[in-house]
């Protein structure tokens, strides 16, 4: 097992729109295990490369852990384009790895149509609703440089305007490893 560390907001690379995969090599694997495993000692349920300093267009989810979720499958998105958002929106409360013990409301569409590759490259598309969609949704805003906290309302903006600014000066107590410097990146 090796867990990476786990960028934080503030971080160079969490505001860069990450770059297309073109070749699934060994490195490419180790870093999705690595992320795996990165994400569930945090006790993650969805994670961006570019949250563990990788510059790549890769997601990683995983709510087997949530109640009435445990029949949803891990799963690996590699290039991954939301092709369509239901109209039907959605308030729901999130977190993210990158931004410790800030939760605030967020809405997005209950339901998204994505295509993604596998590790080998094929496309593939998916019709999904609910959490899964959900979690998809804020992870691949991670590969796009958005985090959920540009998503909130101007009173929300306000009230985590301090306690971002403590994440960004390390000012925290998080129990797994985080990034030392707003410059951490992988390179491969
Ligand atoms: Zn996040």
């Amino acid at each position: 097992m090796a867990l990476l560390p786990v960028t934080m907001c503030g971080d160079k690379i969490l505001r860069k729109k990450t770059v297309k995969v073109t070749e699934v090599d060994n490195e490419t694997i180790e870093l999705i295990t690595n992320m795996f495993d990165t994400m569930r000692n945090a006790n993650g349920i969805g994670l961006a490369a570019n949250q563990v300093g990788a510059d790549k267009s890769i997601l990683i989810v995983d709510i087997s852990l949530v109640e009435d979720h445990e029949e949803v499958k891990p799963i690996v998105l590699i290039n991954p384009k939301i092709k369509k958002f239901s109209d039907e929106k959605s308030v729901i409360e999130e977190g993210c790895l990158s931004i410790p013990d800030i939760r605030e409301d967020v809405e997005r569409a209950e339901a998204i149509t994505v295509a993604y590759h596998d590790t080998d490259l094929k496309e593939h598309t998916l019709e999904i609703d609910s959490l899964l969609a959900r979690v998809i949704q804020h992870e691949y805003d991670h590969l796009q440089g958005i985090l959920f906290t540009d998503l909130v309302s101007d009173e929300a903006k306000k009230r985590i305007k301090k306690p971002l600014s403590k994440i960004k000066r390390r000012k925290i107590d998080v129990e797994y490893p985080i990034s030392d410097s707003v410059d951490y990146q992988i390179v491969f």
